[in-house]
């Protein structure tokens, strides 16, 4: 049986990271945008992924990793019901924590063009023991890369999403110029004092 990777990752998503969720596309209403922050079968917003989501059918037999939320909706269940809150942008209820719908979906818009992460595989790694290295990197961890390895140029990266449960994989972001220079500014400023 085949398995469904996640859905693509942003931080602006509130459905969970773990599983593929399904998009409902009612009758006469456009099929999600791929990239677009859309809802889900269990009322929360994920990327909707590339590619067809074809072969599930409410009675055939379903690929692992789908959210079992949008597949019992799917099946005709009601969603899980979810605390209304307020939007800390524009004090609309929201069933979405802190972010209502529409203001989760202006950040993404903002967000996807210019996301500038990569997947990196423990495989791309040829440092001696690149999937230990891995396994052990948490979110918000830098990596200091001195040859192209994979998807990654040479520079400071930094660890933005740990992407499979083994650490095999982590998604990177290429620190800019900018960040690196206060980053060496506040390593300067704390040696000196
Ligand atoms: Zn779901
Ligand atoms: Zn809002």
């Amino acid at each position: 049986m085949t398995k469904l990777d996640p859905n693509p990752r942003s931080p602006h998503a509130d459905a969970d990271p773990q599983y593929r969720h399904l998009f409902p596309a009612p009758l006469f209403f456009p099929a999600p945008q791929p990239g677009a922050l859309a809802l889900t079968g269990c009322m929360a917003l994920a990327v909707v992924p590339d590619g067809p989501l074809s072969e599930t059918s409410p009675d055939g037999e379903l690929p692992e990793g789908l959210c079992p939320d949008c597949v019992a909706v799917m099946r005709g269940g009601e969603p899980p019901a979810r605390p209304v809150t307020t939007c800390r942008v524009c004090s609309e209820r929201t069933r979405h924590g802190g972010l209502c719908a529409l203001c989760r979906q202006d950040a993404h818009e903002t967000w996807w063009p210019v996301r500038a992460d990569v997947v990196l595989s423990a495989s791309d790694i040829e440092l001696e023991g690149g999937d230990v290295l891995l396994q052990e990197l948490a979110v918000g961890d830098r990596i200091e890369i001195e040859k192209q390895i994979g998807p990654v140029a040479p520079g400071l990266w930094v660890v933005t999403a740990v992407e499979s449960e083994d650490s095999s994989r982590v998604r990177v972001r290429r620190l800019s110029r900018e960040e690196i220079e206060a980053l060496r500014g506040s390593a300067c400023a704390q040696t000196s004092e």
